[in-house]
């Protein structure tokens, strides 16, 4: 689904985000990545969104070498990933409805397909009752799930999440990364960055954590990520 080689990222300014990062996300994983503030999540997370290009090594995305795309396939690659944020950049003149119905609309679905696609995503995340409210009535939470929605709406096979749950309370954040574990249970592969390493602590994941831009720890269980 996911594979890195030797992938370094240094930006035009002369800072190295990511350095000779390699790991493999398989089809139906679960997996979270983890590291400091500044370690490299976000570089890496928009390396495989395609929003940055590698300087060395490559990304595999579904056996596509991202380095050797054409500008066209860009958009297809893009289809099958769901991209979650921390503000969720909710559009909130909108209804969640129209929100949520904004991949679809884009990939030109006819509105009878929308509605039904729509509804199903806001019956998976719980808010199918507030499909007509904006975004500003609800709480943090459920505008969360509105994200997460709208990430799913087009049934995308992977889902990826950058500090989903950044300004959540304890609950309400477990709330989100069991509607991710929903989402996995039912074949998406998940890869989540988050520095929250009290939430990562009380699944049983995979964990992949970054410091200064290299691949420190794989799959390694807290206690022995803790000893690092
Ligand atoms: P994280 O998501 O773990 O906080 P980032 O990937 O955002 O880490 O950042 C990794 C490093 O790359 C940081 O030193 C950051 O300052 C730098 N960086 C991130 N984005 C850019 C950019 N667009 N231009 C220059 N440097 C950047
Ligand atoms: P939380 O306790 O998670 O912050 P809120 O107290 O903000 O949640 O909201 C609780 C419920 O009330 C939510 O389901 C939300 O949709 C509804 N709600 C909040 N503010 C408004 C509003 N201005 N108009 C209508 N419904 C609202």
């Amino acid at each position: 689904m996911i594979k890195f080689e030797q992938v370094s990222k240094t930006y035009p300014g002369g800072q190295t985000a990511l350095s000779k990062v390699s790991f493999h996300l398989e089809q139906g994983e679960m997996a979270f990545l983890t590291g400091h503030s500044g370690a490299g999540k976000s570089t890496l997370l928009k390396l495989i969104s395609i929003m940055e290009r590698p300087t060395v090594g490559n990304v595999l995305i579904n056996g596509h070498n991202l380095s050797k795309i054409t500008r066209n396939q860009i958009a297809y690659i893009r289809r099958d990933i769901g991209m979650i944020f921390q503000s969720h950049q909710l559009l909130m003149d909108k209804s969640v409805f129209d929100n949520v119905s904004l991949p679809l609309v884009i990939e030109g679905h006819t509105r009878k397909t929308i509605a039904k696609r729509v509804d199903a995503a806001l019956e998976m995340v719980g808010l199918k009752d507030k499909a007509r409210h904006l975004p500003i009535m609800l709480s943090g939470g459920e505008q969360q799930r509105v994200g997460i929605a709208r990430a799913v709406v087009n049934r995308p096979p992977l889902l990826l999440a950058d500090e989903p749950t950044g300004n959540l309370d304890p609950k309400l954040s477990m709330e989100i990364i069991r509607l991710f574990e929903d989402f996995n249970q039912a074949g998406v592969s998940v890869f989540i960055a988050t520095h929250d390493l009290g939430l990562i602590a009380r699944m049983k994941y995979r964990t992949l954590t970054l410091k200064q831009g290299k691949m420190i720890t794989d799959g390694l269980d807290q206690d022995e990520e803790e000893r690092l």
